[in-house]
């Protein structure tokens, strides 16, 4: 049933009449983004793998940030950890940035620090998927690779009234068998104006990496696939898509059915979780008793304060149970009442700092409460100042205290120095808030 009807989209003109419309609309509605000045493929791939996940308006100035600093690949090969992880800050999943850094070494290793220009050989790559390795090739090489990532899958499902879930197996393979049937007629098509600007660019004898986004864009596999793309974020938008203003609304089916909100079907969400953390911000003659998240877990290699979980993760319904008074939250609420008084509220604080420093503090006392989201998780960061005990005491208990070791404990840091390490977006604000408030206090 799927292969007659993928059969059928495939030998109808509709395709064929889709190109010249992408093709003019993208050459006049493009956005002069900074990698689209460029062929070269380590721009594009940086890119890329930037803007996974993350939107466009974020991503310039580290893209622009990440290209001043490691101009060429061997320098993304060459640069310490610390630098890959403190020019990624902030943009999240950084796992992306130690895959760069891995790949980058590849190449220098492997083809000699030239980025490798067949579609396989950029697969190969770590950190780069099919869809990656088909960006890549279409845009810095004009190969008829397809691509097929949440924007143009919402606009394919649409323009093809596709209502089966993207995600399903047999439905993912249609489309990615659309965007390269699209990719390939676009590869074919030689429209006029692309004709003039090949004569044009040729009498002149211009380098492709000099000319304007809008002239340097002479391929058709690049200039279809980042249609698609750039269709998928100003006009086919998830909400209130410009239907009206849509260059190939006459061949959308979900616009002549009626079906613009129903697709794509992206079946139901997985439901928030909310998490709750207690962070202790630690300070002795100006440091900052800080600590670098191990391998292998979310936000690897990054730097926080000593925090601990607490609480059961609960849904985002009995999260807002709770909030409305209608609960309780397990050790949390004893979190949020004064602490000192001896009581069990201040057992519980003295607990989870007690877990979290490796050490049982003398005093401790809120300081903010961060909230903020990563993938299905809603979390709340709550972080206290924690107050040492007696000057004698303080470095003894920093050292042995439950027997861990003081790398595992953590390492003192002023402002300065923690300036140049890499923190979690989180973390990142309770420094500025462990700033203004414990240094402008002393
Ligand atoms: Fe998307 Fe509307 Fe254009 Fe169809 S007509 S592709 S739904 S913007």
């Amino acid at each position: 049933m799927v292969s007659r009807t993928l059969n059928s989209e495939l030998r109808t003109p509709k395709l064929t009449r889709l190109i010249p419309a992408l093709l003019d609309w993208f050459a006049a509605n493009a956005r002069d983004l900074p990698w689209r000045r460029t062929c070269d493929p380590y721009p594009v791939w940086v890119s890329e793998i930037m803007l996974q996940q993350t939107q466009v308006k974020t991503v310039i100035p580290y893209w622009e940030r990440w290209l001043r600093e490691l101009p060429t690949i061997k320098a993304a090969a060459k640069a310490s950890p610390d630098k890959i992880h403190k020019l990624w800050e902030g943009l999240g999943y950084y796992s992306r940035a130690r895959n760069l850094q891995k790949a980058a070494r590849q190449i220098v290793e492997k083809h000699e620090g030239k980025f490798p220009e067949n579609f396989d050989g950029v697969l190969a790559l770590p950190g780069i998927g099919r869809y990656t390795a088909g960006a890549i090739c279409s845009i810095a090489f004009n190969q008829p690779t397809p691509i097929l990532d949440g924007n143009v899958i919402r606009v394919l499902t649409r323009i093809f009234g596709i209502s089966q879930n993207p995600k399903e197996k047999e439905t993912n393979a249609r489309l990615w068998k659309l965007a390269e049937e699209l990719v390939a007629t676009a590869a074919k098509h030689h429209t006029t104006r692309s004709r003039r600007r090949e004569e044009a660019h040729s009498e002149i004898g211009i380098s492709q990496s000099l000319l304007t986004p809008a002239a340097a864009m002479t391929g058709n596999c690049s200039a279809l696939n980042q249609s698609l793309m750039e269709l998928g974020a100003l006009v086919c938008t998830p909400r209130n898509p410009q239907c009206g203003l849509c260059p190939v609304k006459k061949l959308c089916v979900a616009f002549r059915e009626n079906r613009v909100n129903d697709l794509p079907n992206l079946g139901q969400r997985e439901a928030a979780t909310a998490r709750h953390f207690v962070a202790f911000v630690v300070e002795r003659n100006g440091h900052f008793l800080i600590r670098q998240r191990p391998a292998g877990v979310v936000n690897a290699h990054l730097w926080e304060f000593p925090n601990v979980e607490i609480g059961a993760r609960l849904s985002e319904p009995q999260h807002a149970r709770l909030r409305n008074g209608n609960g309780e939250i397990p050790a949390t609420k004893a979190i949020r009442t004064r602490c000192g008084s001896g009581d069990a509220h201040s057992e519980s604080v003295a607990n989870a700092a007690t877990q979290a420093l490796g050490f049982t503090p003398a005093k401790v006392a809120p300081l903010c409460t961060i909230k903020h989201s990563i993938t299905r998780y809603r979390i709340t960061l709550e972080a206290f100042r924690a107050r040492l005990g007696g000057r004698s005491s303080t470095t003894t208990q920093l050292m042995v205290a439950g027997g861990v070791r003081p790398s595992e404990t953590g390492v003192w840091k002023t402002p300065a120095q923690m300036r140049e390490l890499a923190f979690s977006s989180a973390h990142k604000k309770l420094a500025s808030a462990a700033f203004n408030c414990i240094l402008s206090d002393r």
